[in-house]
């Protein structure tokens, strides 16, 4: 996920905050210091409601950093690699980087996420009964604690695909049918027949009067219908192109330029005659890096003569090179990444070929509409 501040890594898995995990962190804050506290435990001065608010969030963001650390830590066990942990403002997403390899794998790994919850509720909980007679202030944040987490557990055990009760579901249905995809599809559809739920429940609640909370419903009701359909999607993407090589889908016919021509010759020897919207940029036989039309565009026409093509090109060192033995799931993600269209393919040192996303993406249309894999 884009725009995150990165806080370290934890076993090996890149933790990061998403800029709108801080609008929940102020919300939160905001909505303890002067509704739940003030109502459970009156009396106390009021910069404590605030700071006690304050701590109470930010437990609550090392709760969500814990169920995602229990995904990630099952996952990694079974040898899926887990790239990164993002919390955002819905919560967190473990960055796994592909599906589970059977069903068992995905149940335990979707079911642990609710159960982690579970143990720190019911931890916190126990922590507060006991902890009577103790400062008031370490009791309201324990037992915040232990409700949150328990919210936070049966929330995410809702069959909603892609929450976890969502994955526990398919992970049944694919133990069932013996069919991934099929089993994904059953799962969507009642994760989006939910979304739905939420976004009518919540705009029927604004208009009874509840106007913040029906919005935040319906706001909460349409993530979740995007994500459903979102990672369908994505399974069926990465279904149809498991064992596909980046040599397999690349252009093999490549032109490339050198970095001391000039754009003009780049457009009238190059682009124009050929029809080509990106070309590598080799230098010795060594690849220096790409350019494409978009970098040709923010060049007046004037300038086409005195300027080179090393002046505007990506620099291989910003590129994500790929090799031929890359799989093309990979390669799509990092054009997604880089939100690039092309990257050169290399081989020993040496310009092989060039992926391009359009194609990537009609190879799959093509698939799509005629049913087949
Ligand atoms: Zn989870």
């Amino acid at each position: 996920m884009k725009s995150s501040l990165s806080l370290g890594s934890v076993f090996g898995i890149e933790i990061g905050i998403h800029y709108s995990w801080l609008f929940v962190f102020l919300l939160v804050s905001w909505s303890l210091a002067y509704g739940f506290f003030p109502q459970q435990y009156p009396g106390w001065p009021g910069a404590t409601y605030w700071i006690v608010g304050a701590i109470a969030s930010l437990l609550l963001f090392v709760s969500v950093l814990i169920h995602e650390l229990a995904h990630s830590l099952v996952a990694k066990s079974e040898g899926t690699p887990v790239r990164s942990i993002t919390l955002f403002i819905f919560g967190g997403v473990s960055n796994i980087t592909r599906e589970s390899e059977n069903p068992k794998d995905e149940f335990i790994m979707a079911f642990v996420g609710p159960m982690s919850s579970v143990v720190l509720g019911v931890v916190c909980g126990t922590l507060w009964f006991v902890s009577g007679g103790f400062s008031e202030q370490v009791q309201a944040v324990l037992v915040y604690l232990a409700a949150i987490n328990l919210l936070l557990a049966v929330f995410n055990m809702i069959p909603a695909f892609p929450l976890d009760g969502g994955r526990v579901l398919r992970a049944l249905l694919w133990w069932l049918t013996n069919n991934l995809r099929r089993a994904t599809q059953i799962a969507s559809q009642v994760g989006q027949g939910f979304a739905y739920v939420l976004i009518f429940g919540g705009l029927l609640w604004a208009f009874t009067g509840n106007i913040l909370s029906g919005l935040w419903l319906v706001f909460i009701g349409w993530f979740l219908n995007s994500a459903a359909e979102g990672s369908y999607r994505q399974m069926v993407t990465q279904e149809t192109l498991k064992g596909m090589h980046v040599s397999d889908m690349m252009y093999k016919d490549v032109e490339v330029v050198d970095p001391e021509a000039t754009v003009r010759d780049l457009v009238e020897r190059y682009i124009l005659p050929r029809n080509i919207r990106a070309l590598p940029v080799v230098h010795d036989s060594e690849l220096v890096g790409i350019v494409t039309l978009s970098d040709v565009r923010d060049v007046p026409q004037e300038m086409w003569d005195a300027t080179r093509v090393a002046e505007i090109m990506t620099p291989k060192e910003n590129l994500h090179v790929l090799a031929p033995q890359d799989d093309v799931v990979q390669a799509l993600e990092a054009l997604a990444e880089q939100d690039l269209n092309q990257l050169p393919v290399v081989d020993r040192g040496n310009v092989v070929g060039l992926i391009t996303r359009g194609h990537i993406i009609s190879f799959l249309r093509v698939r799509q509409d005629l049913g087949v894999k």
